[in-house]
């Protein structure tokens, strides 16, 4: 039998995990198939048991459903459990076995693809969301300077803070603390605000000339944060295309013990950002 994968999501119509499994396995000469699973709100893990009872071998979860297979896993990464969310799962026998690639893909392609190393730099997060937790600890294994943190909510910044600060020097604050503190080697947007077109109220002092301004957001072009770097004077911006695809090939790899190519399928997906 063809060994079944899937994205399990709601809504799911728009997810390109399919695409790009399906372009993995492609070019490893694998024969997988790939479902695009729409769970019910109140009916995630009867979804997952159906799945696994036809033969599912892994599945990966998008929103908002991370936090739900947190609790459905019998095993956790230690990774996954730090960020309190799970976006890969395989199935053996009766285990579930969970991680958390979203990090890793976001540093892998913040420093392999893009070539920005993150060692002793300042960065700034934006957000204290499931994004934002789970790149916590791939950002701290790479020993910046100094992580800020900043969200809305300026008690789930600290929250965040309080559970990572025996790693590293973290502070936490809200966005009207931001002009003090500022300027930034890498600036990260892990809130969902460009989602909706939503602009964040960051001041132009927290973009060093030299910065790289980073949206996990993918597929919207110009996000209002991107161009409020680029009006900041900054010249190196990237959405996070480059994160979904690295995270896909850590899952693929994880599930199927070969590490697909990432940089053509990057370049295929890739809108302009102006
Ligand atoms: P969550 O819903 O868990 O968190 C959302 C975060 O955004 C919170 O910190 C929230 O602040 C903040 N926020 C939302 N709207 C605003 C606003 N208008 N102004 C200021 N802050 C705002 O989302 P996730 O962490 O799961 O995802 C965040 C983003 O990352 C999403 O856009 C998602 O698409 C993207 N993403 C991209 C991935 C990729 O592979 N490229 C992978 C995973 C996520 P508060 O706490 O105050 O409400």
């Amino acid at each position: 039998m063809t060994d079944r994968y899937a994205v399990i999501g709601n809504p799911i119509g728009h997810s390109k995990s399919p695409m790009i499994h399906a372009a993995f396995a492609k070019t490893a000469g694998h024969h997988i198939e790939y479902l695009a699973l729409e769970a019910p709100l109140d009916g995630f893990a009867g979804k997952i048991d159906e799945f696994i009872q036809s033969g599912g071998a892994g599945l990966n979860i998008t929103a908002p459903f991370k936090q739900d297979a947190f609790a459905y896993a019998t095993e956790l990464s230690e990774r996954a459990r730090l960020a309190g969310a799970v976006n890969a799962m395989k199935f053996e026998g009766d285990r579930r076995i969970a991680d958390n690639f979203d990090g890793i893909g976001l540093t892998n392609d913040i420093q392999h693809n893009l070539g920005y190393r993150i060692k002793d730099r300042r960065l700034l997060l934006l957000g204290a969301g499931g994004a934002a937790r789970g790149a916590m600890m791939p950002f701290l294994e790479e020993q910046p300077a100094e992580i800020v943190l900043a969200n809305r909510s300026v008690a789930k910044a600290e929250e965040l803070r309080a559970q990572y600060n025996a790693q590293g020097r973290i502070t936490a604050l809200g966005y009207e603390s931001l002009k003090a503190a500022g300027p930034f080697d890498l600036v990260i947007n892990a809130t969902s605000a460009s989602l909706h077109g939503a602009e964040l109220p960051i001041p132009r002092e927290s973009f060093a000339k030299a910065a790289l301004a980073y949206d996990l957001v993918y597929g919207k072009g110009l996000t209002p944060f991107l161009r409020a770097a680029k009006q900041a004077g900054v010249e190196r911006i990237a959405d996070g295309v480059g994160m979904l695809v690295e995270q896909a090939a850590e899952a693929f790899a994880w599930w199927r013990g070969v590490r697909p190519q990432t940089g053509p399928l990057i370049t295929k997906m890739t809108i302009p950002l102006d």
